[in-house]
């Protein structure tokens, strides 16, 4: 039995805080794991910006109202989930994610979630559990699955060596350096076979 884990943002949809950035003009909200490894420095980071500038989790569900998945990723995903069970493993957040699952054909989806003041500001976040992506696919082993997962980042590492198979998909250059055993994948296209290689391999094994 096999099952693919494929991260979120910057596989199947745009970056939402790099949207947010370019929307408010705010440059500073452009950093993401991509550039900072620490999620909890990056986060606490972020919080505290939009205190600083006012800004509302309705204002960042403005920005997420308006996004779309990357070209071909709802095809790319229909046909994934046509020949195996995906899971979408997260570092967004539920309160954020809905409307692109909505366009995605709402694929299972484990993510974290955000805690709002009376207000309205984001006040705090709750992990589901710490190191979620790699924890759900050792979990994911553990009830005899094979596991092929894929994403573009830092906190993607983790997962894709815990996994069976492990791809980085249209990755930044510090990224690929930094982590050569994963195959680099340039488009969903290539990821899509490489998937399918793997699983023929793991059949085999
Ligand atoms: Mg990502």
């Amino acid at each position: 039995m096999q099952i693919v884990c494929l991260d979120l943002e910057g596989v199947l949809v745009p970056e939402v805080w790099i949207a947010f950035a370019e929307r408010t003009g705010i440059a500073d909200f452009r950093r993401t794991t991509r550039d900072e490894p620490d999620y909890d420095k990056l986060m606490r980071w972020r919080l505290a910006l939009l205190r600083r500038h006012g800004l509302r989790l309705a204002d960042i569900q403005a920005v997420i109202a308006g996004m779309s998945p990357l070209q071909g990723a709802r095809e790319f995903l229909d046909d994934l989930r046509g020949r195996y069970q995906v899971i979408i493993l997260s570092d967004t957040f539920y309160e954020f994610a809905d409307p692109l699952m909505r366009q995605l054909g709402r694929p299972t989806l484990f993510c974290h979630r955000l805690l709002l003041d009376d207000d309205g500001f984001v006040a705090d976040y709750r992990l589901r559990q710490p190191d979620q992506k790699r924890r759900a696919v050792l979990a994911l082993k553990g009830l005899n699955f094979q596991v092929i997962a894929a994403g573009d980042s830092y906190n993607d590492t983790a997962m894709l060596g815990a996994a069976d198979a492990g791809f980085l998909i249209h990755p930044p250059a510090n990224v690929v350096a930094e982590f050569p055993q994963f195959p680099v994948q340039a488009t969903l296209a290539q990821l899509r076979s490489s998937i399918d290689a793997a699983a023929a391999r793991l059949r085999g094994g």
